[in-house]
Parts: C-alpha cells; structure tokens; sequence
C-alpha cells in the first residue's frame, strides 16, 4: 500500500499524511482529514482531491 502524501501549502513540499491506502476509491470525496504537518508544524486540514500516492 503506497503512503499518502500532500503538499504541504507552507513549504510546497510532500509530506506524509500517516495514511495508507490500497487505491483512491477507498476514501470518499467528501472526507477531511487533518494532519499535523512535519515540515512546517501546522495542522492542515485535506481531502482526497489533494492526496498524492508516493511512487513505488
Ligand atoms: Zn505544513
């Protein structure tokens, strides 16, 4: 299962979001979830449309 990562809107960088999902599908559209972020130390709020798989 590929970890989730956002872009973070304060550094632009990928960060994990501490999610792992199988495919896309497996999250409804209308989720939020929240992350405290690692890079900037913020909590961001996100949906599944700002959600990047990690590559392999
Ligand atoms: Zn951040």
């Amino acid at each position: 299962m590929p970890p989730v990562l956002i872009s973070c809107p304060t550094t632009g960088n990928l960060v994990p979001t501490g999610v792992n999902i199988v495919n896309r599908n497996e999250m409804g559209d209308d989720s939020r979830l929240l992350i405290a972020c690692p890079e900037c130390g913020r909590d961001h709020e996100w949906t599944p449309d700002d959600a990047v798989l990690a590559p392999e």
